[in-house]
């Protein structure tokens, strides 16, 4: 046992050396003015799969592991969305979160525990039509207090992670912000008080197809700090492509967008995809850097779905078992997203058993072995009191990692010439700091008191 532990402390931290996931490329997510950024300041552009309904049939066994794992590593995804139904919508005998809380919890938690562990993006998508209309009950019970449960309970888990992004409200069902707004109003408070920073997605008019009237109205500085607006569209909808295109340009000249929901298909997520139409919207994506998720992983009889029939539910799938949009899906993530590299040594994850991500506040992973401390450190590396002293030349960049690589936070990023002193600012725990600079790659490992 003590053997393999060493073991895997060592291939962490040979591939923190040698290795970034998109995780710790990008890093932390934030909204400066009218854009979504990443940790050093720059677009941060996200590009992956949603996942279907949760609780259909034709998809709920695609929420596992080892789907996640091979969207990141075969379709190069850095981004994965889960759709968890709040409503009864599908009447096959399982429902959405108003009627099974622990059970919907459960499957949006095995799939943010794989993208963290994976190094990539998540989406929790509150996966709702009628959220805003707050004296329409579903199962006898007030979809706001619902909501506000299964955010703190997400916040909770999950707020310390830079990976994960909250989406609200996925696609309110009226033409009228201002019945959308006071929910936005209600719920980002709440989460707020336990996350602090993690990115916000809040949904708009029309199935999140309208975006000019939050232009005239967008939230408050009370409620706006790291916040960004859902955009969705599928391609093939004439409606689409004429009126809520052009107002997404105009939108976002003031207002941070971010299409948590696209397809290439009509808006019924059926029917004939017309490619050059499909053309003209992702080649506006790539223009404008916005992320986008695209639906769908799912084996349904419908051109939107990503998969046949025969994709099996542990991945590892070939081309004749994804469908046309699966198809094109593929190929657009592989030419526009880098390689997705391990960042635990390729360690592959147990499909039965996925492993609950090390919590800073409480890191079970073992001290590591002496050798990683002896490191040769070219900057004069000194922690103690919680400080790092350190002394770099130019422009450097000291990232701290928990101990299986991820970024938790940027503690310099900048230019300096001679001794620097960064106090780390984390929960108890051990961590890696990485030091980056011109000739300079160092990894220590510290433990925060
Ligand atoms: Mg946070």
């Amino acid at each position: 046992m003590k053997i393999t532990r060493t073991f895997f402390a060592i291939s962490a931290l040979a591939s923190a050396l040698a290795f970034a996931a998109p995780i710790d490329d990008i890093g932390a997510l934030s909204v400066k003015g009218n854009q979504v950024v990443g940790a050093n300041g720059q677009p941060a552009q996200l590009r992956g799969m949603s996942f279907f309904w949760n609780i259909a049939e034709e998809a709920r066994d695609y929420w596992n592991a080892n789907v996640v794992n091979w969207l990141a590593e075969d379709w190069h995804a850095n981004l994965v969305r889960a759709a968890m139904a709040v409503e009864d919508n599908w009447g096959e005998g399982q429902k959405g979160y108003a009627y099974n809380q622990s059970g919907n919890q459960a499957m949006v938690e095995k799939v943010v525990d794989a993208a963290i562990a994976k190094g990539i993006y998540v989406i929790i998508d509150w996966h709702s039509h009628w959220t805003n209309d707050r004296s329409a009950k579903e199962n006898g019970k007030d979809r706001w207090q619902l909501a506000q449960e299964f955010f703190t309970a997400m916040a909770t888990k999950y707020g310390q992670y830079p990976n994960v992004i909250y989406e609200i409200y996925n696609e309110p069902g009226t033409d009228d912000w201002s019945q959308i707004k006071p929910y936005a109003e209600y719920i980002i408070p709440i989460i707020r008080a336990i996350d602090p920073d993690n990115l916000i997605l809040v949904g708009t008019p029309k199935y999140s197809g309208d975006l000019t009237p939050v232009v005239s109205s967008p939230l408050s500085s009370n409620y706006s700090s790291n916040v960004a607006y859902v955009f969705h569209f599928y391609a093939s909808e004439e409606w689409h492509l004429t009126n809520y295109l052009p107002a997404a340009k105009s939108a976002m000249n003031t207002l941070p967008l971010f299409i948590s929901e696209c397809g290439l298909t009509p808006a019924s997520g059926n029917g004939t995809i017309n490619y050059s139409m499909v053309n003209t919207f992702w080649d506006w994506l790539d223009q404008t850097k916005l992320s986008w998720a695209a639906w769908s992983i799912v084996n349904k009889d419908e051109t939107s779905a990503a998969l046949q029939k025969s994709a099996s539910a542990s991945g590892n799938w070939s081309e004749s078992d994804l469908r046309e949009s699966g198809k094109w899906l593929r190929e657009k993530l592989r030419s526009v997203n880098p390689e997705w590299t391990p960042i635990s040594g390729g360690t592959p994850t147990n499909p039965d058993n996925p492993s609950t991500p090390d919590n800073p506040s409480n890191p079970s992973t073992p001290d590591a072995p002496a050798a990683i401390a002896e490191l040769h450190s070219a900057t004069g590396f000194h922690f103690a009191g919680n400080t790092i002293s350190v002394n770099l030349k130019g422009h450097s960049k000291v990232d701290l990692l928990d101990l299986q690589g991820r970024s938790v936070s940027t503690l310099w990023n900048g230019s300096a010439n001679g001794n620097v002193a960064l106090s780390v600012n984390a929960k108890p725990g051990l961590y890696l700091v990485r030091i980056q600079g011109a000739g300079i790659h160092e990894t220590h490992k510290v433990a925060v008191k």
